[in-house]
């Protein structure tokens, strides 16, 4: 699986923008997956351009909550590619342009072979569970649901690698004492205090950066 930051709050390399938002591209051997869209469709256009990403390669969006830094760049990715399955919470209602919706409820599910959602935590937000070879990676938007509640459903899928995604307020550092991966991107709040406490397995975000598992 490699994933690949296309809009961050920071960027990595001078030819791409940031931007407050969040979304990344998670290639696996089924799918090409377009997790969230952050703020603003150009912008994401144009980070997808510079790191050779062709729109019409995504076959899969999933949108984690209905807040303007995750869904702004929606109806410009689905200019480019309007015949992609769309997961989306069920609070947000629908989106335009968007042709196959698959609505989701508060309850964890299997969405296909090898792809998980929490469901629609505490009404506002799902994440997202891949597996890998070395455990499930659980790709989030901001967190806003409690990050126990979001590890404890994620986890009834199988034992939990690691993490990437806006932490938001998070604190609880102790939930994440068994996790071998810590990706914290976008509205992070504590990312000092993270990377003090989990040097060895924190690795930075920003536009540019790709993980592979
Ligand atoms: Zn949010
Ligand atoms: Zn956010």
């Amino acid at each position: 699986m490699k994933v690949t930051i296309v809009f961050d709050n920071i960027s990595n390399r001078a030819d791409l923008i940031a931007d407050w938002g969040f979304a990344c591209v998670i290639e696996t051997e089924q799918r090409q997956i377009l997790f969230d869209t952050g703020a603003d469709g150009r912008i994401l256009m144009h980070n997808l351009e510079r790191l050779k990403i062709d729109p019409k390669s995504i076959d899969t969006v999933f949108i984690s909550h209905n807040h303007f830094d995750h869904i702004g760049g929606i109806s410009a990715f689905l200019n480019a590619n309007d015949q992609v399955v769309v997961y989306l919470p069920r609070s947000l209602r629908g989106v335009r342009k968007a042709k196959k919706v698959i609505h989701i409820d508060q309850k964890a599910r299997k969405l296909e072979d090898n792809l998980f959602t929490t469901g629609e935590l505490q009404g506002i937000e799902q994440s997202l569970i891949i597996p890998t070879s070395k455990g499930l990676m659980l790709f989030v938007g901001c967190s806003h649901p409690d990050m126990k509640q979001i590890l404890n459903v994620a986890a009834t899928f199988g034992p939990l690698y690691g993490i990437l995604g806006g932490l938001h307020g998070f604190d609880q550092y102790e939930l994440f004492e068994s996790l071998k991966f810590i990706c914290p991107t976008h509205c992070t709040q504590h990312l000092k205090e993270i990377k003090e406490r989990f040097t060895e397995k924190v690795f930075p975000g920003g536009v540019g950066q790709v993980f592979e598992f």
